[in-house]
């Protein structure tokens, strides 16, 4: 075996390319390319999908983020509360606005924001003289977060939550989709996302009409009314017409995709029985989007007898992630809660990711899945 794809952006378009050269072919026709109709048609796509009154679309991901906070109005003294184990873009929006990431412990078997490393650090950030705001749980390779302790603590605390599901956008808590929880949600099109685009791409969710305004006004310079009348300091962070018009394609199919993600999780998690490894933990009530089919070996070390037996065979396996956010130079100087974030430092050393699409073969399912069964066993 050879040129094993980690995610197989090719065989979905093999079977959707038709329909994709198609509603190019309109945008160069009616020649809207910023904001056009098919920006709008997503955008309420998207707001049915997820079930949630608005959804509006961005430059990318991150900036979502970045939009959300400044429609939250974070700044300076404010704490934000990020898990430590997750993509840099989580916690990278915070600062630029003035505010702190304040980083909390992930738990060991969801790899999500820990209620109990969240409660300690509202009171810490406090006994430091900074001003608890809003929380961002990451729904971590596609699983939701713990959003019923999350949204619990939050209005206890009076804080706003900001769902990350960059990772985690089609699944669901409870039967609420994500998209719809939270003050405001965001996803990212990036391509290897599990609902992605051609390029960069990204969308924030919210139920309120307030939020939503001050969002549309963001991204486009602080517009109000009227395009040249600028009533705040916004920024340029649009979805190209272009990637709507693809997203539109992808997300028709979407809904088949996520049932593909699913059995073929399933599929992965019945097969591998090696006493070595813990497969994905799925909690009762949550449907996950299956970002990423991670595995969680006993130590650094034999994770490496792992990826080395499968590179072996030509299949690919990436760390995601190496170096928890607040080991980070960028990172290391912001506060963090004091039970000293041990899981994500412990994860960081154990998990990795082995191929994962919803196109992937069984028979491929299977070559990978006796390859993890034999070895490191008698
Ligand atoms: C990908 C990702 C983002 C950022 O999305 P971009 O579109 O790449 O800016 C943010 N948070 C998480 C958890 C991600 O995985």
């Amino acid at each position: 075996m050879s040129d094993i794809p980690f995610i197989d952006l090719a065989a979905q378009q093999n079977r959707i390319r038709a329909k994709i050269d198609r509603r190019l072919d309109e945008v160069l026709r009616h020649g809207n390319y910023i904001l056009g109709p098919e920006v709008q048609q997503l955008e309420r796509e998207l707001a049915q999908f997820s079930g949630v009154k608005h959804a509006i679309t961005c430059g990318n991901g991150t900036d979502a983020l970045l939009l959300a906070l400044m429609a939250l109005e974070i700044r300076t003294g404010d704490a934000v509360f990020c898990p430590s184990f997750t993509f840099a873009a989580t916690a990278e929006v915070v600062p630029c606005l003035g505010a702190t990431p304040f980083f909390v412990d992930v738990d060991e078997n969801t790899f999500n924001l820990d209620p109990n490393s969240l409660r300690l650090a509202i009171g810490e950030a406090r006994a430091i003289g900074l001003r608890p705001r809003c929380i961002i749980p990451v729904d971590l390779f596609g699983l939701p977060a713990d959003y019923k302790q999350i949204l619990e603590i939050a209005e206890n605390e009076k804080l706003s939550v900001l769902a990350d599901s960059a990772q985690g956008y089609g699944g669901a808590f409870h039967g609420q989709k994500t998209g719809s929880i939270g003050d405001i949600a965001t996803t990212s099109f990036f391509p290897a996302k599990p609902l992605g685009c051609y390029g960069d791409g990204g969308a924030l969710f919210t139920n309120d009409d307030h939020i939503a305004e001050v969002v549309i006004s963001y991204r486009f310079h602080g517009k109000g009314a009227d395009k040249y009348d600028n009533e705040r300091i916004g920024m340029n962070s649009r979805l190209d017409t272009f990637q709507a018009a693809i997203l539109l394609e992808k997300l028709a199919i979407y809904p088949d995709e996520l049932s593909r993600r699913n059995k073929i999780a399933g599929r992965y998690s019945m097969g591998i029985k090696n006493d070595c490894i813990q497969t994905p933990f799925l909690p009762n009530g949550y449907k996950s989007a299956w970002a990423q089919y991670t595995l969680k070996a006993p130590d650094s070390n034999s994770r490496s007898i792992f990826m080395e037996a499968l590179k072996k065979q030509g299949i690919p396996s990436v760390i995601y992630y190496p170096v928890p956010l607040h080991k980070q130079t960028a990172y290391r100087k912001f506060p963090r809660c004091s039970d000293g974030l041990a899981t994500s430092e412990q994860l960081a050393t154990q998990v990795f990711s082995i191929p994962f699409h919803p196109y992937l073969s069984e028979s491929l399912q299977d070559s990978i899945i006796d390859v993890i069964n034999n070895t490191m066993q008698q």
